[in-house]
């Protein structure tokens, strides 16, 4: 199944590098209750999720240091995930983050763990005591997402790359239906299900791995 020129992996990176989804951790935590009903708008599909990004964020109370503490005490890497960058990079396998979140928290854990890795997000802006968020990943021809991740997979397709993504949420699902190999769980993994996609259960990149040593 593969190319000539070889894979590409692209990852989500909030419940899927992470074990849990860090932006809804902090909405959870210091956010005006109103996201709530931001939310449930975004589930009933009646605003895009750049739009719910967007107005669920500004309901974010707290600054930077207290949110980055936060993030510190409850966020976790998925430990497998530094192992399955070595695997990448032993295979000559590019990897790039292409996530829904934002840059600060992102940039954080990453910098914490010490892994260098190409990633693509939304930006925070932290002014007058709240956050205003930009898109500096959009797409100039659809307004659905904060971050394009389609657009994301362009150049390795025009390398003639196969595309492998993995991924859990709703963001994911636009980039999963155009890659060439798919590892999902969460909302990702009942969309593909529901929809009989061809894809690959996992937990875990310690899934993902042993999946990979195979190939
Ligand atoms: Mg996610």
């Amino acid at each position: 199944m593969r190319s000539r020129e070889g894979f590409a992996f692209a990852s989500d990176f909030d419940g899927t590098i992470t074990e849990k989804d860090v932006a809804a951790m902090l909405l959870h935590e210091f956010a005006d209750e109103k996201w709530l009903d931001v939310e449930e708008d975004f589930r009933n599909r009646k605003l895009s999720c750049r739009e719910t990004l967007k107005r669920e964020f500004e309901l974010l109370q707290g600054g930077r240091q207290q949110l980055i503490e936060y993030v510190d005490r409850h966020a976790r890497i998925d430990p497998n995930f530094k192992p399955f960058l070595s695997l990448c990079e032993r295979r000559g396998i590019p990897v790039r983050i292409v996530s829904e979140g934002l840059d600060f928290y992102i940039e954080h854990l990453l910098g914490k763990h010490g892994i260098e890795i190409d990633f693509f997000t939304n930006r925070a802006h932290f002014e007058n005591g709240g956050i205003r968020i930009s898109f500096p990943n959009s797409s100039e021809e659809c307004d659905d997402c904060g971050t394009c991740k389609l657009q994301l997979l362009k150049d390795w397709k025009e390398e003639g790359r196969d595309i492998v993504y993995a991924g859990d949420g709703v963001s994911d699902i636009c980039p999963a239906e155009s890659a060439d190999v798919v590892f999902a769980k969460g909302d990702l993994l009942s969309h593909f299900r529901k929809e009989r996609l061809d894809h690959i259960e996992f937990k875990d990149f310690g899934d993902i791995i042993s999946e990979m040593e195979r190939w």
